[in-house]
């Protein structure tokens, strides 16, 4: 089983990228935010407890990530592999998901970051919030507040990454296309 991990800040084209890579490679996509906004819709005690982080910016608790994310790999024994999007987000995170594969003798294949700038991030997530209506897209001051959460809780995980020789980082300022080819190259 192989298991990649698209890694970035908001806005870097982690989904994007996921939906061709799904269709080239057969990988089971396994996003935490689309996860949650599903449970969010779906009015479920967790999607309630998830709501408020969410809409001001800030990461839901681990041990509610952690649990989707071992769910999703219980219930898809037959895909080749799987894509990770949006997860890990923080060192504990990193460390579950670890633990999690190693119980079943296996590890993470590759981390792929996907590497923009804040103002990029801006200015991608204004545009996207214009096309998906989603409330932590739609207001500056959440928008700084996902960044600022990034680089003092994700960013973190690109060292824990470099440390196990996993890691591996494009440039996400070209074209889709570009990316898609970079990403590619590395699978
Ligand atoms: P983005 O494009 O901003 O990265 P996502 O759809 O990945 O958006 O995530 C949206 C929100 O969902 C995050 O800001 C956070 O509140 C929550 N979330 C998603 N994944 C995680 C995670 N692994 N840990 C904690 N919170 C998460």
């Amino acid at each position: 089983m192989k298991y990649y991990l698209l890694f970035g800040p908001p806005g870097a084209g982690k989904g994007t990228q996921a939906k061709l890579l799904v269709e080239k490679y057969n990988l089971r996509h396994v996003s935490t935010g689309d996860l949650l906004r599903r449970e969010i819709a779906a009015k479920s005690e967790l999607g309630l407890a998830a709501k408020a982080l969410i809409d001001a910016g800030n990461l839901v608790d681990d041990s509610i990530v952690e649990k989707m994310i071992e769910n999703e790999i219980d219930c898809n024994p037959a895909v080749p592999g799987f894509l990770f999007d949006g997860f890990p987000r923080t060192v504990a995170q990193a460390e579950a998901l670890d633990a999690l594969l190693a119980k079943r003798g296996e590890s993470l294949s590759k981390v792929i970051s996907i590497i923009i700038s804040d103002s990029l991030v801006f200015e991608r997530i204004a545009h996207r919030a214009a096309i998906e209506g989603r409330k932590d897209d739609s207001n500056p001051e959440i928008i700084e507040n996902r960044i600022k959460t990034y680089h003092q809780k994700t960013e973190l995980l690109v060292s824990y990454y470099k440390e196990r020789g996993k890691y591996f980082e494009i440039d996400g300022e070209g074209t889709i296309e570009d990316i898609f080819k970079k990403i590619s190259d590395l699978i």
